[in-house]
Parts: structure tokens; sequence; C-alpha cells
């Protein structure tokens, strides 16, 4: 398989095309940036870590039924991925009070929402990636109403599986973001779901925090978090599938 003809460069992934048709290969970075690219770091392993989980999460998703973009990990940190059209929309499922919707809202971190909510935000750098409504998405036909109705359902879904999943793993899941690309037969769940993407909490010390925010708010070292949250994970993980502790990804 050929990687050398870069599609598209992320700030924490990159995307290559390859010989099958259909299929491209997801580069997860060793990079870190937060506040819109303002804070920026290399990080060795972050991309090697994030590849792993997020390639398992993507394997527990299907088991459950939910369908993405992920077709197989090839190595360290490449991921084997459906070509989808991506969606303009980040699409963030909070179950606890964090992040911006505390600083927006002037709520204290970590209250436990009544139930789950699900925001839109328009992928747009220069704008900041604004939060918008489903009336402001379906108006400038960033997405159709019924694909709107469709993500937000997905949304929920992701987060009915994932949440006792993290909690399994001692990790309560606070928030994350996913996104979702179209394909010929509808939408499909994409990008990555992993500690960049998603706030983890310890669920004994909820001041510990397994995610970005290690580098965003300066905790603590960002690659061995991200090691103890593999850690976990694959214990769960070996539950469903004993392969998964023994069948690391390889650079042979
Ligand atoms: N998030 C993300 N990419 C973004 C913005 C947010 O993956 O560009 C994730 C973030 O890690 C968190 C959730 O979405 O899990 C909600 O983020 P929030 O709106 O609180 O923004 P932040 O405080 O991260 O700026």
């Amino acid at each position: 398989m050929s990687t050398t003809s870069p599609l598209y460069e992320g700030k924490a992934k990159s995307l290559y095309t390859t010989d099958r048709e259909g299929i491209l290969v997801q580069r997860f970075k060793d990079s870190a940036t937060a506040f819109n690219g303002r804070k920026f770091a290399t990080l060795p392993g972050k991309g090697a870590l994030n590849n792993r989980i997020s390639s398992i999460l993507f394997r527990l998703l299907r088991e459950s039924g939910i369908d993405s973009h992920y077709v197989d990990t090839r190595n360290t940190r490449d991921m084997g991925v459906r070509a989808v059209r991506i969606v303009p929309l980040e699409v963030v499922v909070r179950n606890v009070v964090a992040g911006s919707l505390s600083t927006r809202l002037g709520l204290d971190e970590g209250v436990a929402l009544r139930h789950p909510i699900v925001e839109l935000y328009y992928k747009r750098d220069d704008l900041g990636d604004p939060m918008i409504c489903m009336d402001h998405a379906a108006v400038m036909q960033l997405a159709t109403d019924a694909e709107l109705q469709q993500l937000k359902r997905m949304a929920l879904e992701v987060n009915d599986v994932l949440q006792p999943l993290w909690a399994s793993a001692e990790l309560t899941l606070v928030d994350f973001k996913l996104e979702f690309g179209r394909t010929d037969s509808g939408l499909l769940l994409a990008d990555e779901i992993s500690p960049d993407t998603s706030r983890l909490w310890d669920r004994t010390d909820p001041s510990r925090r397994m995610d970005k925010d290690v580098f965003r708010r300066d905790l603590g070292d960002l690659v061995e978090t991200y090691t103890e949250v593999l850690r976990r994970l694959l214990t769960v993980a070996a539950a469903h599938d004993p392969g998964e502790l023994t069948d690391a990804p390889s650079d042979r």
C-alpha cells in the first residue's frame, strides 16, 4: 500500500491516499494543539496512543451496532478508513458540566447534567468554530434537517455505548466531540474518538483529568496520562476480545 501522497494535513492527523479505491490512511501525529492552534507541542508517543485508543473504541462501537469509517489498524500510527465527505460540524455530547459549557453559562465544572445534551459547532478555523443551533446549520445548508436529526440520534447512541464502557475503565465520560462523514449510503461516524476529543475524569478522584485538559491546563504529563487511559481501556476491551491485549499494532 502506498501512503506517499498527503490528501489533507490537519493539526493532529493527516490523511493519505492509498492504492485501494475508497480507502484512505488516517495518520495520527504527535502534535498537540489547543486554543485554536495558539498552544502547540510535539509529544512523542501521543499519535500511537490515540490511534490505538480510537481503533479499540471504533471496534467496540461496531460490535454495538454503530458503524464508522474505521477499516483496520495498519501500524502504530496509521488507521485504514473509508473515504467520506466530512460534514463541517463538530457534534459535542455532554454528560457533566466542563470546559466551554461552564464558562459560557457560568455553571460549576463537575455538575452532572439532568440528561445528556448535544451541541453543534461550525467547523471554521477563521471564525473559531462557533457554536450554532440546528436552524443555523439547516439554513447554511451544512446538513439537511433529516441529517441533523440523525447526527443527534447517532451522537446520543455513541454516548449510550461509551459512557458505561469508560465507567468500567474507572473513568467518567464528561463530554466528547464527534465528526461525521457522508457516503453514498448515508452518514458514518468518522474522525477519531480519543482523550484528545473526550473529557475523561478519574472516577475515584475527579480532579484527576485524564484527557487533553492535561495539556490545555498544564496538569502533568500527557503521554503518561494517555498510556494509563489505554491500560484501563485494554482491560475492558479484553473482556470483549482477549486478542486486544496481545495484538498491539507494530511498524514491521
Ligand atoms: N473538542 C474537540 N475539538 C474541538 C473542541 C472541543 O475535540 O475543537 C472536545 C473537547 O475535548 C471536549 C468537548 O469537545 O471533550 C467539549 O469541548 P468544549 O466545548 O468544552 O471546549 P474546550 O473547553 O475544549 O475549548
